[in-house]
């Protein structure tokens, strides 16, 4: 049995760095040097200046390649850095269609930074088939994809999209951050780039702030190399390791967090409290099938929409279990405010049009046990329950 002929858990630990060819250490050695000494004048060795290439930092990328079916990795300071490095790929003139409910730092970027470039955009939902074939204009060069999408958790369907895509000789960006390889490969779907945040599910850990990529095409994989050397927001060494001892575990964290989110799920939605759950393991979500046709599971994060922000503050007060922040994919889970937090960014009326209410949270679900997380949330549903009895004998 080769390594390719192993399946995706063993290839999390049994893979070309399972240990160092120089000392047999079964973990990847961290080599903080920035620089190489260089034995010959005229053929300079593998590494030489750590920005451009290093060991550590290569062990990472050359591991999360072959775990998306990619040729090449690159690791980024943030997500935000691999993100950005990728939209350097297009030029001024250059029109890119994209997910209206992106992530709101993505949204921030292409709106008000690559707007300052020159790059022009169209958000779409993207969902909708016909809405992004009528986007698409003769100066689009890059569809961007983010699936299941935050925090209503819309499906996209990608193989629909990347097919539209290269009718239209344009690229295939995929933000595979909610899901990870271990639930779908964006590349193997006919995408060309597929972006992380390894902050989430890959680091898992919710102690590094992580970003990577992944190419298919050998050209591509040329050209992006040169933008991350060139803009060289590159992740340090030791932010490199943890995300490498993260993704060791990444799929036993993921199965485990995507059973309990479904039984919050399901439990949330027969909640008379709890006005829309979106969740696209539950046989009632519009892309139910779609999602299980293109990826190996939902995943671990849902959302669901409560009354109001009132009702939404007094849950917030009651509840103890998660932790109240920003981010996900961690192991301890995290409940947040998309409308104060991920999407703070976006104006009032856009949110709203997404979804995005005063109501809305978002859960990342982590290793707890899930009836501990319930029997908390009932206790939480309770007092907003007794608040809303409260006004309404007041009135
Ligand atoms: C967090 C996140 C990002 C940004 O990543 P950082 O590591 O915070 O820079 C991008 N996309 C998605 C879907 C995210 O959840």
């Amino acid at each position: 049995m080769t390594i390719d002929e192993y399946s995706f858990e063993t290839r999390l630990l049994h893979n070309q760095h399972k240990w160092d060819p120089a000392t047999g250490a079964v973990s990847v050695p961290i080599q903080h040097a920035s620089t190489f000494h260089q034995f010959d004048v005229d053929t300079f060795g593998k590494y030489d200046y750590a920005r451009s290439s290093n060991p550590t930092r290569e062990a990472l990328e050359e591991i999360i390649a072959e775990l998306e079916g990619g040729v090449k990795g690159f690791a980024f300071s943030s997500g935000m850095a691999a993100i950005s490095t990728a939209f350097l790929l297009l030029s001024a003139g250059d029109h890119v269609v994209i997910t209206e409910d992106v992530y709101g730092g993505t949204y921030r970027m292409v709106t008000e930074v690559l707007s300052r470039l020159g790059i022009e955009y169209t958000f779409v939902d993207m969902t909708e088939l016909n809405e992004v074939k009528q986007a698409i204009q003769p100066n689009t060069k890059l569809l961007y994809v983010e699936t299941p999408s935050n925090p209503t958790l819309k499906v996209t369907d990608i193989r629909a999209i990347t097919q539209l895509a290269k009718e239209h000789n344009a690229l295939t960006f995929v933000d595979n951050t909610f899901l990870s390889p271990a639930l779908q490969k964006p590349l193997e779907l006919g995408a060309d780039v597929v972006l992380h945040s390894a902050t989430k599910f890959l680091s898992g850990h919710s102690d590094v702030v992580a970003g990577l990529a992944v190419v298919k095409d050998e050209a591509l994989a040329k050209r992006l190399y040169f933008l991350q050397n060139s803009f060289g927001a590159i992740l340090g060494v030791q932010d490199a390791w943890l995300v490498l001892r993260g993704l060791k575990t990444l799929h036993v964290r993921l199965e485990q967090s995507q059973k309990s989110a479904l039984k919050l799920a399901q439990f949330l939605e027969s909640h008379p409290l709890v006005k829309n759950v979106y969740y696209p393991g539950l046989e009632t979500h519009p892309q139910y099938a779609l999602q299980q046709s293109q990826a190996n599971g939902p995943g671990a994060v849902l959302s669901f929409e409560l009354s109001d922000a009132a009702a939404l503050k007094t849950f917030h007060a009651h509840v103890k279990i998660p932790v109240f922040a920003v981010s996900l994919g961690g192991v301890e889970t995290i409940l947040s405010y998309p409308a104060k937090m991920s999407h703070a960014a976006m104006p009032r009326e856009e949110r709203e049009k997404r979804g995005i209410t005063d109501g809305l949270v978002r859960l990342s679900v982590g290793l707890e046990n899930p009836d501990d997380l319930i029997k908390d949330f009932n206790q939480a549903f309770e007092k907003v329950r007794n608040n809303e009895l409260v006004l309404q004998r007041g009135e």
